[in-house]
């Protein structure tokens, strides 16, 4: 039996997106002491940055947050309180629309181990994970071995 390529291109990325409610993130004008807390009780190591209207402004990650706080001699945590997250998020990143075409996703997904989705009106609409993506792949494999 040949791969169900054709069965995965079908796939949309509206259906495989884990949703904004469950997606763990921080909003703007956050301190980078509440990001580090929500990444360090998530176990994630990089979450979206969103503004009260769910409108997607960037990524956090732990070693964003540790780097901006690495001073010449030690590490400043006295600044967690100070920075907020839009001061050092990383502003650029890759989106994707939840309508586009699914192959989209996988040339970004090679480099990067998540994608944000917005919805066509440009808010926010959740996650699109790298590891979901290897499970669709991987489930038709595992149904090929067994037929
Ligand atoms: P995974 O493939 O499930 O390990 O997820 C890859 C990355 O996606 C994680 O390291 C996080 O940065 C992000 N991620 C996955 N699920 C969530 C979630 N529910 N909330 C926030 N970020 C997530």
């Amino acid at each position: 039996m040949n791969f169900p390529s054709g069965e995965i291109l079908k796939l949309t990325i509206k259906e495989l997106l884990i949703p904004s409610e469950r997606v763990a993130h921080v909003q703007i004008g956050n301190n980078l002491e509440h990001a580090l807390l929500v990444l360090t009780k998530s176990g994630y190591t990089a979450i979206p940055v969103l503004d009260p209207s769910y409108k997607l402004h960037g990524l956090i990650s732990t070693p964003i947050i540790m780097d901006s706080i690495l001073g010449l001699e030690r590490i400043e945590f006295e600044q967690l309180e100070k920075k907020r997250v839009e001061e050092v998020m990383k502003k650029s990143i890759p989106r994707v629309k939840q309508s586009d075409p699914f192959p989209n996703c996988l040339d970004l997904l090679v480099n990067h181990p998540f994608l944000c989705v917005e919805t066509e009106d440009g808010f926010f609409a959740g996650i699109l994970p790298r590891s979901t993506v290897l499970n669709q792949i991987n489930t038709r494999i595992k149904r090929l071995k067994v037929n």
